[in-house]
């Protein structure tokens, strides 16, 4: 069901508790926002733009936008993939649609089996119980691979299911692989790499929240950009530039300056998108630079 009423402030859904929930309240507040904190803490009215929060299960986030409850949400890609599947696989539309990757709380979702097998191809897998909380994924993996397994649905602790005996192998969500580790499992095949994104309608709403959907993921942009940039400043002379220049890393056109009382010397500012690490400044430095500081930056527009 989808609701066509109109509304002139914009909602996002993020996570209420969990691994998600700083990192969704924290882009939120880089973007400027302001919330003011409800009681049931469920709906923070936002008090800086017309942008409300809605607080829940990032489970629900996926169904919240198909119902036109919320307008944009913060959600592991994990979670829309697999609602995704699961709807399309009933016939019904896809709850929203990926808008940005956001390039944190990475993991995957894996096939981890026990430590003692030898996993060489999904042909292995034929026959075998497995345990997970993404029944559409894993059956769309095995579907593509032509491997006909039980799947076993489990909300929660997957990981142990194998030492209880009710699986023979599991398919969740890795980061380090220590909790696989602790449970004499290791990771076998990558399913799904995963990331938080923003999701959404595909269509972008006609009336305000349009565009406040439009400013709120420029916005988003920019705090990408500034998460992953550096500000170089650094003096070299005229003739070793171009040399600094291809050592610095996804730098932007820099800007030269000329130093007083030094004719032959100019200062060199660049705004660098990507790691700026001490091997590229010890790089730079055999170059011919010196007085080199790295600086990070606060915002960008562009
Ligand atoms: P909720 O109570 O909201 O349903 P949850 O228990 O389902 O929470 P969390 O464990 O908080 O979810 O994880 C939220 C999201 O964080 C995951 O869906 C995934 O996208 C991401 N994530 C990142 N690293 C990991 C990891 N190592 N294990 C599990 N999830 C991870
Ligand atoms: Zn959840």
């Amino acid at each position: 069901m989808t609701t066509t009423k109109t509304r002139d402030r914009l909602r996002i859904a993020i996570q209420k508790s969990g691994r998600m929930a700083d990192v969704s309240q924290d882009l939120l507040a880089r973007c400027g926002l302001k919330f003011r904190q409800s009681r049931d803490k469920l709906f923070c009215f936002g008090e800086s733009m017309p942008i409300d929060l809605l607080l829940v299960r990032d489970d629900d986030i996926p169904g919240l936008i198909a119902q036109g409850v919320a307008d944009l949400g913060i959600v592991g890609r994990n979670v829309l993939a697999e609602q995704t599947l699961a709807a399309r696989a009933n016939g019904e539309a896809a709850p929203g649609v990926e808008l940005r990757p956001l390039n944190t709380s990475r993991c995957r979702l894996s096939i981890a089996v026990p430590q003692e097998m030898e996993y060489e191809n999904p042909q292995q897998l034929q026959g075998l119980r497995i345990a997970t909380s993404y029944p559409a994924l894993l059956g769309d993996w095995l579907a593509r691979n032509g491997v006909e397994a039980k799947v076993v649905f489990l909300a929660g602790s997957v990981e142990i299911a194998p030492r209880l005996g009710t699986a023979d192998l599991i398919c969740d969500l890795v980061s380090s692989g220590a909790t696989l580790a602790a449970n004499q499992l290791k990771e076998a095949v990558v399913l799904l790499d995963s990331e938080a994104v923003i999701a959404g309608p595909e269509e972008v709403p006609l009336d305000e929240r349009g565009e406040l959907r439009e400013l709120l993921l420029r916005r988003i942009d920019g705090v990408i950009q500034v998460r992953e940039s550096k500000l170089v400043m650094l003096h070299a002379a005229r003739g070793a530039i171009e040399t600094i220049r291809a050592i610095l890393p996804n730098a932007q056109t820099p800007t030269l300056l000329p130093i007083e009382g030094s004719p032959d010397q100019v200062a060199l500012q660049a705004v660098c998108y990507g790691a700026v690490t001490w091997t590229h400044l010890e790089d730079m430095k055999r170059a011919g630079a010196s007085q080199l500081l790295v600086l990070p930056v606060e915002k960008i527009l562009a």
